[in-house]
Formats: structure tokens, sequence, C-alpha cells
């Protein structure tokens, strides 16, 4: 007999060489049912598996992330055998899961269109019936490489790990891959699936490859949530900010400046709102604000090493015979700022922000609305402390970041810590320190956080902060970082408590990480209805005909210099137009005005996306709206 630890401390007897499925089946048909893989002393396993003595045992279902994506990996095989069925002269190079699906690539010289996915559809379909299982065997690694001889993609990958022991799942009749595992038991296991898209892609983004197809799929563990997931692209689709931007006069692009966007007036009312927020939070949370110079000489990106590192995404120039670049990053500018004085420790923690417009080179093919740029502004700033301060600086980006978040509207956060990796600089006792504090800082607010072990950058630990929208897309916006590097670089000291002079720590750190992103992000959350506070327009007076035109004038003018961005359509249009236009524009509150308001200092207010109205005095009407403004009310609604 074996003993075995169950997630919950319980401890199980399992006969000597039970597998991972005995042990599901231990425990209850149901769990046995929904085991995709089993997590073995931290280690995914297939559930063929076997446990030993003093193991930790833990049954993945689809509910956990690891089962989700064992499931979709396992589409992916069963996608590249139906790719195979159809066109047998196809050869494999990988298929790895991405956010909500998986792609393979494939190199195939004959293209794969949209209308053959429903034909991969179908032998997937039949594949998955079959309900064959999957069959890991196991080789060395010269045995591997004598076996896919000839197949450069699969011999590649065989170079790219570092294993002395080589993998390859089968299933059915002989289709076989290599591959690292685990696989859900069986091809029946993998869920509702679709083929989504096919694309272009080099062989290890190489472009002096030759060019393969990429076939993304997704899978979900039922029906309802492949639907449920389908529906949630066709809003997004509909909320796409670059039709939005369009329609509603926001931003546009122009060849003239490929991935540089114009902010028009509309947009740039949200944008002034987003920046006055975020100016208004530094303020409370003690940042002292600073602007540094965009072209910057040569000799200080040297000194930075974005020369040596950052280069192909920099752009240069040359002023008076002498190289200048474009800064891709805030930092080295924030520390010629610090060098301006001498520092002591009693100005500690000195918590410098900057938002500062960069400039960073994307090839083309990945620009993306906002999304993707080539110019942005930063909300960065750079936190200058002692050892010891470090965690109570966290905490206080932390409740900032949160803070920030909440006003916008974004409840659902993750959380991930990247600790020290393999290369860095620093002493393993500085790195002790800080990774301590970071995590001290989480515990201490009770947040829940997943570390990614030995995945910081080589100067430092780092936080990043993900946000989910209301279609449940995550998105990394902030960014906690602490940097044992450029102090150095730059040679930035302070006076200690001692009288030596010392290296200060610093902590780079953004919120929303780019105005312009962040901007995309809401647009497309809100699908262009802004809460009122960031709308453009907030209020428009409709009259109902010419006979009210000057009362509607009037009301006008009184909200416009009570401080609302109102407006008023003036025209001859009947007022069922005037009012489908206002709400085609989604301004919040339409304000009808006809003889009877006239005469008593009213409006008939109608909210964005109902179809009542309601009658009162403007004053009440003024009162209500302000106050939703001050509290960042995120909810039209009277
Ligand atoms: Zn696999
Ligand atoms: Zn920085």
């Amino acid at each position: 007999m074996a003993k075995i630890t169950l997630p919950d401390g319980r401890v199980l007897e399992v006969g000597d060489g039970a597998t991972v499925r005995q042990v599901a089946e231990q425990i209850g048909p149901g769990l046995a049912r929904a085991a995709l893989v089993g997590r073995v002393d931290g280690e995914l396993v297939d559930l063929a598996a076997t446990v030993k003595d003093g193991d930790r045992v833990q049954i993945v279902t689809a509910k956990d992330a690891e089962g989700l994506d064992a499931m979709r990996h396992s589409c992916a095989h069963v996608m590249a055998e139906a790719i195979c069925r159809l066109w047998p002269q196809t050869k494999l190079v990988y298929g790895p899961t991405v956010e909500d699906g998986f792609y393979y690539d494939i190199d195939l010289d004959e293209p794969i269109r949209p209308d053959d996915f429903a034909r991969i559809e179908a032998e997937m379909a039949e594949i998955a019936k079959a309900d064959e299982p999957f069959v890991r065997t196991e080789m060395s690694r010269d045995e591997a490489l004598a076996k896919l001889a000839g197949d450069r993609y699969k011999t590649d990958n065989i170079q790219r790990v570092d294993s002395a022991t080589i993998s390859f799942y089968s299933h059915g009749d002989g289709f076989e891959d290599l591959c690292r595992g685990p696989h859900v038991p069986s091809t029946g296991k993998v869920g509702s699936f679709k083929v989504m898209s096919v694309a272009g892609a080099y062989w290890h983004g190489d472009p002096t490859q030759k060019m393969l197809q990429r076939v993304y799929g997704t899978a979900w563990p039922t029906q309802k949530e492949l639907d449920e997931h389908l529906n949630r692209l066709e809003e997004a689709k509909r909320r796409d900010h670059r039709v939005l931007g369009r329609q509603l006069d926001l931003f546009s692009f122009s060849e003239m400046g490929p991935g540089f966007a114009f902010m028009h007036p509309k947009g740039m009312v949200i944008w002034n709102q987003i920046v006055g927020f975020m100016s208004g939070l530094n303020r409370k949370y003690g940042y002292k604000e600073i602007r540094t110079p965009i072209i910057l000489n040569e000799e200080l990106w040297h000194r930075s090493g974005h020369w040596d590192n950052y280069k192909e995404n920099m752009y240069f120039c040359e002023i008076d015979d002498v190289g200048y670049a474009v800064k891709p990053m805030n930092c080295p500018g924030g520390c010629l700022v610090y060098k301006t004085t001498k520092h002591s420790y009693r100005e500690f923690p000195m918590r410098i922000a900057e938002f500062g417009m960069v400039h960073r080179h994307e090839a083309s093919g990945v620009m993306h609305g906002l999304f993707r740029v080539r110019q942005f502004t930063q909300d960065d700033a750079h936190i200058f402390c002692m050892p010891e301060q470090i965690e109570a600086e966290i905490v206080g980006v932390i409740n900032l970041i949160f803070e920030t978040y909440r006003s916008f509207g974004f409840e659902d956060f993750a959380i991930e810590l990247s600790t020290k990796p393999i290369k860095h600089i620093g002493s393993d006792e500085i790195w002790d320190v800080a990774t301590g504090a970071l995590k001290a800082a989480l515990e201490h607010k009770g947040i829940d956080y997943k570390i990614n072990e030995g995945d910081g950058a080589f100067y430092g630990p780092k936080i990043d902060f993900h946000i989910r929208d209301c279609l449940k897309r995550s998105w990394q916006l902030g960014t906690i970082q602490l940097d044992f590097s450029m102090p150095q670089r730059f040679e930035l000291v302070y006076t200690a408590e001692d009288n030596t002079e010392k290296v200060p720590v610093m902590i780079h750190r953004a919120v929303l990480g780019s105005f312009e992103r962040f901007m995309g992000i809401l647009i497309e959350h809100y699908a262009g209805a802004m809460p009122v506070w960031l709308s453009p327009e907030q209020a428009r007076v409709l009259p109902i005909s010419e006979k009210t035109s000057e009362y509607g004038r009037a009301v006008q003018q009184r909200l416009f210099e009570a401080g609302l961005r109102c407006g008023a359509d003036l025209s001859d249009e009947k007022i069922g137009a005037k009012i489908a236009k206002t709400h085609g524009e989604k301004v919040p509150y339409m304000l009808v005005v006809g003889p009877k308001e006239a005469d008593n200092d009213a409006v008939s207010v109608r909210v964005r996306n109902s179809q009542e109205t309601r009658t009162m005095p403007v004053g009440e009407f003024l009162e209500t709206v302000k106050r939703k403004i001050a509290d960042k009310d995120l909810y039209v609604e009277f």
C-alpha cells in the first residue's frame, strides 16, 4: 500500500503502483469522470501515470486552468491529425495553447482556407467520437533523433528540449506526435471545439525561414461554453475600438504616420479625463510629477543599456552631427533628474511620476488600433527608497492600482509575481529582501497571486497586474518592477543615516501602462458608452421645434457654465431624428425641451439606453449629474 496526500490534506491509502486515474476513482466516480490530468508533487502528469508512497496528488479537471490547457492542447493533436488526414503531405511543426484556444503550425504548400474549416471539424468530430486513448511512449534522445531523422521541424523541437528522455503521444491508428504532454485520457475528452482562423507565420518568427500556416482553434468543456465564447467574440467585433473610434470621431490614424495615433477633440476629452484622474492620484499618493525630453543623446542610451539590448526598437536622429535617440522608456531621463541634486535618506521614499511619451518600433504587421502603437504615453513613475522601505512602497502602489482599476469599472484582477531568473545581477541578499518585500506586500493586502518562478527581469523581481473586461478578456496593465541595475549604471547615490553614500533601490511602476491602449480597452469595455465623467459630451439639449430653440440654448448655456460638457441640437430635424442621432453618439443624457418645459424651467431627461423620459427642474438635473460626475459614478441611470 502507498499513502498519498490530497490537496485538502486528507491522506489516502492506495494500492502499490496505482495510477492517478485509480486515485480519482477511489475518491469518487464523479471526479473520475471529470478527471483530465493529475498533479503529482507539483508536476502535471497523465491519468495513466503512477503514484508512489508520500506523493501529493491532485486530480485536475476542466475547472482548473491546467485541465483546460491539457484539453485544448490535446485538441490541437486531434486537429493536427484531421489536417494530416485531409492533406497527407502536411508536415507538423508545433501546436501550443494560447489564451482561449490553441494553434498548430504546419508546413503545407496548399493554402488552407476558411472554406476548409468545416471539413477539418468533421474529421476532428470523427476522431473525438472514436474516443481513442492518448498513449505516451518514451525513448532516449538519440533514439528519438534517429526516429525523426529527416524531419527538420521535429528534429529541431527535440534539440530545443534539454531532457534525456523524449516522449511521444499517439492516439487511434498510428497518429503520433512528439510531445512533452500531459494529455487528457482520450480523444473523446477534448471538449467542444471549433477551427477559428488561419494565418501565415514564420518558423520561430524568423522571416528568412519558410512561411508556415498557423491554424487556430478553440475548445471548451461544453457546447454551451463554446457558444458563449463565440458570442463574446461577436460582441468584441461589435465593440472594436477602431470602428467605434471612427464612428464616435474619437481618434484616427494616417498613412503619414503608421502606428501614431491622432486624437480628435472628443477623444482628447476622454484622454484628459484619464490623465487628470491619474494626476489626482499621484497627488493623493505622494508623487511629484516631472517631464523629461523625448530626444536624448546617444551616450545616455549606451549608459542605460538600451543601446545594447533594445536598439532594434528605437528611433534615431542626428542633431548638429551628433547622434540622438528618441526615448523608448522614461527611466534614463528620470535618473538624470535625480542626479541634478544630492539626496539624503531623509527625502526617501522619493516618488517621481512622469506621463512620458515614448516611441518603440513595432513591425507594421502587429500594429492594432490603439492597442499596439509605435508612440504612446506611459503613466510612469520611479520610486527611490531604501531596502527596508520596499514593502510599504509596494503596498502603496497596490492601493493606487486597485483604486484606479475600480474607478474605471474593473473589479476582476489577477496578479503575477516573477522571481529571480538564473541570469541576474545583484546579490542574492538584495533579491531575497526585494522578493520577500513584494510577497509580504501582497500577503499584507490578502491578495491571491501566481508566482512565475525565475521569470523576473535580470535586473529585479516584478509584479504584473491583469484586469478582465466585460468580455472576460484579460489585459495586462500595471507593473511594479524593482531595478538593481539602473541606479548602478547611472551611479545614483544618497547619503545614508551613517553618513556613507549608498545606492538607492529604484522601483519602476505603471498603473495603466499606456494611455492609448487603456483608452482602447475602455472604449471596448463600455462599447463606446462611457460613464458620464468620461463622456466627451455629457448632455445634449434637444428642442422639440424652433419655438423652443431659444430656451434650449439658454439651458445649454447654463449647464455649460456650471461645468457640464453640454451640447445642443438646434437643427430643424424632427425630434425623433435628433434623439436617434444623439443616441447613436452615445451621449448619456438627452434633454428634450418643448413649450411645457420652457414654461417650468424644466427639462425632460432621457437617459442613454432608456425609453423613458422624466421631467425635472433644470437645477435638479444639474445637481444630480454633477454628483454623478464628482463620484465618478459608472452608471448613468438616475
Ligand atoms: Zn501534445
Ligand atoms: Zn522606469
